[in-house]
C-alpha cells in the first residue's frame, strides 16, 4: 500500500516536471510571426514586386544587354536610328528585361530637342532602364567630335570636350547624373566621373561574353567594367556576334563571379536581330533570368 502511495507521489511529480519544463521550452520558443521583420525593406519590395511581375525573385545568374546608340550625321538617320531603339525598348519591356541605353552626344541632343523623345527616354529611365554615356574617339572609323586632346581643338568635325559630350548626355536623365559609360578604350578619352563600364576584346567576339569584373583606371577615374559580347552587329564579321548557342551554352556553366553581357547596337539592327534577341529572352525567361542595369548589379 504504502509503496503504491509512493509510486503515486513520484507519477504526479515527474507529470509536474515534465509541465513545466514544456511550459519554460514553449516560452523560449520564436513566435511563429517572428519571421517577418528579419525579411528586411528590400527584399520587401523584391517580393511585392515579384507579385506583381514586375520583377523576378532573386537570380544568381547577373546578365546586362547593352545598347549603343551610335553617332549620327543627318536626321534622317538619326529618326532612323530613334525608331530601332524603340522597338528593341519595346521588345525588352515584353518581357521584362532591362537595358543599358548608350547614349551618343549627337542622339542626346535630338532626344533634348524633340519633347516627345524626351518624355519617352525619362519614361524608360522611371521604369528602370539604364541611361549611359557612348563616346567615339577620334581613333574611331566615326569620331563623334568630341575629345580631350586639344591639339584636336578646330579642327574638322570638332565639337568639344569629353565633359561637354557628358553635359549633352547627362540632360536627359532625369536624375542628372550617368555613371555608366561605354565606347573608348583610351583613358585620356575616358569621361571622369564615370565609374562603371561595358568593354570587350578587340576586335569584339562572342568569346567576351562571359566573365567576371574587372578594374581599369581611365584618366582620373578608377572604372569597373563588365564584359561584353556582340549582338547582331553588323559592322564585324557575323562568326564573332554571340548566337543564341554561345548563350544556351554559356549560362550552363557560369561561375558564381561571373557576369554574362551583351552588346546590340541601333546601327544594324533589324527585323532578324531583333527575333534572334526575342529567343534569347525566352531563353532567359526559362532559365529565370532578368537582365538588370550595369549600376544595379556593380553598386554595392
Ligand atoms: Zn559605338
Amino acid at each position: 500500500m504504502e509503496n503504491n502511495y509512493l509510486y503515486g507521489i513520484i507519477a504526479v511529480l515527474v507529470v509536474m516536471t515534465a509541465g513545466l519544463g514544456w511550459a519554460l521550452w514553449s516560452l523560449n520558443q520564436p513566435p511563429e510571426f517572428v519571421e517577418e521583420p528579419f525579411v528586411t525593406i528590400e527584399e520587401k519590395i523584391v517580393e511585392d514586386e515579384a507579385v506583381d511581375g514586375n520583377e523576378i525573385d532573386e537570380q544568381t545568374i547577373g546578365a546586362v544587354i547593352n545598347v549603343h546608340i551610335e553617332p549620327t550625321s543627318n536626321q534622317r538617320d538619326t529618326l532612323d536610328h530613334w525608331q530601332t531603339v524603340q522597338s528593341i525598348v519595346e521588345l525588352s519591356d515584353e518581357y521584362e528585361m532591362k537595358l543599358s541605353l548608350h547614349f551618343s552626344p549627337s542622339v542626346a541632343e535630338f532626344v533634348t530637342s524633340n519633347a516627345e523623345a524626351l518624355e519617352l527616354v525619362r519614361d524608360w529611365e522611371e521604369s528602370g532602364h539604364e541611361i549611359a554615356a557612348h563616346h567615339h574617339d577620334p581613333s574611331h572609323a566615326e569620331w563623334d567630335g568630341y575629345t580631350n586632346d586639344a591639339s584636336l581643338i578646330g579642327t574638322r568635325g570638332y565639337e568639344g570636350t569629353v565633359d561637354e559630350l557628358m553635359e549633352i548626355v547627362t540632360a536627359i536623365t532625369a536624375d542628372g547624373e550617368i555613371l555608366v559609360g561605354s565606347g573608348t578604350k583610351d583613358a585620356e578619352e575616358w569621361p571622369e566621373g564615370v565609374i562603371y563600364g561595358s568593354a570587350g576584346g578587340s576586335p569584339p567576339s562572342y568569346e567576351d561574353l562571359v566573365g567576371p569584373p574587372f578594374q581599369e583606371t581611365m584618366g582620373e577615374t578608377e572604372v569597373t567594367f563588365l564584359t561584353k559580347a556582340p549582338f547582331g552587329v553588323g559592322m564585324i564579321s557575323a562568326s564573332r556576334n554571340a548566337t543564341y548557342e554561345h548563350i544556351a551554352e554559356a549560362l550552363e556553366d557560369m561561375r558564381d563571379d561571373e557576369y554574362l553581357g551583351l552588346t546590340l547596337t541601333d546601327k544594324t539592327f533589324n527585323e532578324e536581330t531583333l527575333a534572334d534577341l526575342e529567343q534569347v529572352y525566352q531563353l532567359f525567361v526559362v532559365e529565370g533570368i532578368q537582365t538588370q542595369t550595369i549600376e544595379n548589379l556593380l553598386a554595392p
